[in-house]
């Protein structure tokens, strides 16, 4: 029965109906489910992987969301920003490491000063770099002309998490102006710009059903993604969501499962995206990133910012990597793809292929 719903899955994309990805989800052969999410994933992509180096610029937020670590209202943390010839410094290591590709990310400002400040940073960037080099940018919710600006700067990938589909539980995890409906259109003009457009979710959040993850899987094919980044959520202490959720070791294992099998029926499903397994995963379970990519991720995002501000950047609970440099990072990575059978993609931006289908 599981093994004719995956090769239907497998047979075209976009090939299950609701019911079908909510039993794949609700699945208890979770080796079956991952080897062939991993058979497509090896069909679409071979045994490599992207990577992007991830640039946490900083941690000043506008927004409050319910969940998240940096949070303007958590007056715990202490605020940074990079500046540019840091930003330039991490970005030249990143390029120079062969990464091929890179992350720019951090809380959401919308400001004349900072859309300067980030167009300046991606013609720094495309200075060194040339075009053929991927640029994502994660910075959150802006207006079309902003995204333009940036678009035309340099940057041709953007990453903005839907967080959940659900509007009502979209409510309950935000203050009343933080806007789904808002943050729907903001995707839309991603696309309409021409970017690689990503999407994502948070998975295992409270109050979130089985139902919503199916639903979350028919909005990425709705609005045709080229790129997922999702991951298990995961508590913060310091944080209106997370301070009364005990983080046992039990709760730790049931988030990891309920990421890895959305990564999982993520591939059945849409087939040729780019789907990251995010750190997220390995906060959960030392080898959390590994068990991404054999359940069918293809893009591992290895943190490339300076040691001394990942303190200040924490979503969550057990941030891994915390006091390794770069450089540690980046032989640790290399030898935990090597030990899955995989290798790394150096030097090469791993487009979407789903995008480049289409154009
Ligand atoms: N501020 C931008 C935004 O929200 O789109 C970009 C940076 S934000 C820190 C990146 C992502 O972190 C969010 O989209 C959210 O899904 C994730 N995140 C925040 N808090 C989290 C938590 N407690 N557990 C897991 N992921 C979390
Ligand atoms: Fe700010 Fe993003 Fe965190 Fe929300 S998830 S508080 S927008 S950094």
């Amino acid at each position: 029965m599981l093994n004719d719903l995956l090769q239907k899955a497998a047979a075209k994309p976009h090939n299950l109906d609701f019911a079908e990805l909510v039993e794949l989800l609700q699945t208890e052969d979770t080796e079956t489910l991952f080897a062939a999410a991993y058979e497509l994933k090896l069909g679409y992509i071979g045994k490599k992987v992207n990577l992007r180096g991830l640039i946490e610029l900083g941690n000043y937020c506008a927004k409050d969301c319910y969940y998240c670590g940096i949070r303007k209202g958590n007056d715990k943390v202490e605020r940074y920003q990079l500046n540019y010839d840091d930003v330039i410094r991490m970005a030249k290591w990143t390029y120079d490491q062969h990464y091929g590709s890179l992350v720019l990310q951090s809380g959401e400002l919308e400001s004349p000063a900072n859309t300067e400040y980030i167009a300046k940073i991606l013609r720094g960037i495309r200075e060194f770099a040339g075009d053929d080099y991927g640029i994502t940018l994660c910075l959150g919710e802006q207006t079309e002309e902003v995204y333009k600006i940036w678009r035309e700067a340099g940057a041709h990938r953007y990453l903005l998490r839907i967080e959940t589909t659900n509007p009502e539980l979209y409510r309950r995890l935000h203050p009343a102006d933080h806007s789904f409906e808002r943050r729907c259109e903001c995707i839309k003009i991603l696309k309409k710009l021409d970017y690689q457009t990503g999407t994502g979710v948070m998975s295992g959040l409270p109050g979130q059903t089985v139902e919503d993850l199916a639903h979350d899987l028919q909005f990425f094919q709705k609005y045709d993604i080229d790129m997922l980044g999702m991951g298990p959520y995961i508590p913060h202490a310091d944080t209106p969501l997370g301070k009364n959720i005990a983080f046992t070791p039990e709760y730790a294992k049931n988030q990891l499962a309920i990421g890895l099998k959305m990564i999982a029926v993520a591939r059945l499903y849409l087939h040729d995206i780019n789907i990251a397994a995010t750190t997220a995963l390995q906060a959960l379970d030392e080898t959390g990133r590994e068990q991404g990519i054999k359940a069918g991720a293809n893009i591992l995002m290895p943190n490339v910012t300076d040691t001394e501000f990942r303190i200040n950047y924490q979503l969550y609970q057990n941030k891994p990597c915390m006091d390794e440099n770069s450089a540690k990072c980046r032989n640790c990575l290399n030898w935990r793809v090597l030990s899955i059978g995989e290798e790394i993609d150096w030097d090469h931006k791993g487009d979407s292929r789903h995008y480049w289908a289409k154009h």
